[in-house]
């Protein structure tokens, strides 16, 4: 029987969550989800040095709101836990142990002062210091020491690293499912530290041990862990597990394609590259998805074709659908150029698709914060704005005169509009209204279009005052739904007002 699949996103809490981060927890959910497996969130925090307060809250936190929620995490213990490194820490020590008996890692002690040394001498040669094969005899190691110096060493306390020993002379054939298979001369490894004497593994052991502890079958990840990969699947080899499928994610390029999205672009560009807003300990602020009031589909549709695409001229994804269509094999090798306009657009999709209630419900809260009254025909206005609207605040864009009359008239319009004889053609129009008692569009229009052919006065001399006097400017819907939703009273107030201000 195959083995269950199992997934996990390993974030370092050193910060927001990068949209590229996102990215790679969508595509670890999507893919475990379509397998019917388990999607892990393992905090990777070995380097207490980087660690940052709330990232990890944070990290829950976008997870949640864009629905992509963990099996097995912080707090939701399936029997692999703890998944915060940090409470792994007892466990490190004996795999860096088995590895020094098996002659696969070997104890270093060389001082900070010993490493810079050496790095400036090759470079005055004009070559680049690398700790392996080339310079490891020449080194204060255990392949380099004896036996009784190096217990000495080790009984005296003195600081000591743990070094993956790397082979010479070697083709390594790795495979990814979504680069195919690259070959590696393993001469050009460097000896990456596993273990500090601090009893602290760095990432790469604690990465690997975890990941069989965990039994992850498939490892996906951003393309900047490419260079790590034949370090790790040496490390499986060492140890002697079977090592897991890997995939690694093309870059996140920004709009323009050249170079890497970086956290900074954003709000340089006025798009988020946060899921969240996030403010840093210097009270600095960076916008988030959420809180520019995008709609979490929309940023989970647009994340998905971030190097992703289903082969089809589908582009509307739910996350139903997105499950179903997701194969690793579609992904792209070369890089996404994050577009900001195409997010808007996924956006515009959603925001359409919105239940009316709900939509109601947030325009209410929007409202609220405007100190209007909320009218009871809230919803007929929310329908007649929103296929004009993208965000929320659109929808009071486009209409906030249905809720506060104008305080005054646009100036170019006004030329246009308001003539000599208009006060008299507004006055027959307010004379008009007075007597319907039917004040809906349709009737008004049939009115006041009757008035206008049978006195032969032009439409634009009554329909362009009539606009501006309720709405303040050229624009809007048509002009009898805006009167029939204001009402008979306001109707007449505003175009009194106009009339006065003509005068
Ligand atoms: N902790 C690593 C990160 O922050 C995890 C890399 C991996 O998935 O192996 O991205």
């Amino acid at each position: 029987m195959a083995k269950k699949v199992r997934v996990r996103f390993a974030p370092s809490p050193t910060g927001p969550l990068h949209i590229g981060g996102v990215r790679t927890a969508l595509f670890n959910y999507l893919f475990a989800k379509k397998h019917g497996g388990d999607f892990l969130l393992r905090i990777e925090d070995t380097d207490q040095t980087r660690y940052v307060e709330g990232a990890e809250a944070y990290i829950a936190e976008a997870l949640e709101w864009l629905h992509i929620p963990y099996d097995e995490g912080p707090g939701k213990d399936a029997g692999f836990g703890p998944y915060r490194q940090s409470e792994r820490k007892h466990l490190y020590k004996q795999y860096a142990d088995a590895l020094i008996k098996t002659g696969d890692a070997y104890y270093a002690f060389d001082t900070a002062e010993a490493l810079d040394a050496q790095r400036s001498a090759h470079e005055a040669e004009g070559k680049t210091f690398i700790y392996n094969w080339h310079n490891r005899a020449k080194l204060s190691n255990s392949l380099s020491l004896s036996q009784a110096e190096v217990q000495t060493k080790l009984n005296a306390g003195e600081p000591y690293v743990v070094r993956f020993k790397s082979p010479e002379n070697e083709i390594l054939h790795l495979r990814d499912s979504i680069r195919g298979t690259m070959e590696i001369d393993t001469s050009i490894l460097d000896d990456k530290v596993l273990f500090k004497s601090d009893g602290m593994p760095t990432y790469h052991l604690a990465n690997i041990v975890d990941d069989h502890l965990m039994e992850i079958t498939h490892v996906i990840r951003g393309e900047e862990w490419l260079p790590s990969l034949a370090l790790h699947v040496l490390l499986y080899r060492a140890f002697g597990w079977e090592a897991p499928q890997f995939a690694h994610l093309p870059l996140i390029l920004k709009p323009e394609g050249k170079g890497k999205l970086s956290k900074r672009d954003g709000d340089k560009m006025g798009f988020p590259v946060f899921p969240l807003a996030w403010k840093t300990d210097e009270d600095e602020v960076y916008s988030g998805y959420r809180e520019d009031g995008y709609l979490p589909q929309a940023v989970v549709n647009m994340l998905a074709f971030l190097g992703w695409n289903p082969g089809t001229e589908q582009e509307i994804f739910s996350l139903a659908e997105l499950i179903d269509a997701f194969e690793l094999e579609r992904v792209n090798k070369a890089g996404a150029k994050f577009d900001p306009e195409k997010t808007k657009w996924f956006q515009h999709h959603y925001f359409q698709e919105l239940d009316d209630a709900i939509l109601l419900d947030m325009f209410t809260g929007f409202l609220k914060t405007k100190n209007v009254a909320i009218p009871s025909n809230l919803s007929t206005i929310v329908s007649l704005l929103k296929e004009r609207a993208t965000f929320v605040p659109d929808l009071w864009e486009q209409g906030s005169f249905f809720f506060e009359a104008p305080l005054s008239y646009d100036e170019k319009a006004s030329v246009k509009a308001f003539k000599p004889g208009t006060p008299e053609i507004l006055s027959e129009i307010i004379a008009l209204l007075k007597n319907e008692t039917d004040f809906s569009a349709s009737r008004l229009s049939d009115t006041i279009k009757g008035w206008i052919t049978q006195n032969n006065i032009g439409f634009g001399n009554v329909m362009m005052p009539m606009r501006l006097a309720l709405v303040g400017e050229m624009k809007g819907p048509d002009v009898f739904e805006i009167a029939a939703i204001l009402g008979k009273d306001e109707t007449i107030r505003r175009l009194e007002a106009a009339k006065s201000s003509i005068a």
